[in-house]
């Protein structure tokens, strides 16, 4: 019998991180912004929201290479 119950993967996948916009812990962050942000940004604040949206893009081309 082995002990594999003891490893947990399943935390390392749903770990907790800070919003770097608002500061709130969130489950689901998008280059650092948690989805409540990423709705405010399009409603109140579109220019935001363009950088950011750069930021995806960058994000996404860097893990691509
Ligand atoms: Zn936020």
């Amino acid at each position: 019998m082995t002990a594999d119950v003891a490893e947990r993967p399943e935390d390392a996948l749903a770990e907790p991180v800070p919003c770097s916009r608002c500061s709130n812990t969130a489950l689901l962050t998008i280059v650092g912004r948690c989805a409540d942000c990423i709705s405010d940004m399009g409603r109140n604040h579109p220019e935001e929201r363009e950088a950011w949206r750069r930021e995806v893009t960058a994000a996404i081309e860097s893990r691509a290479e």
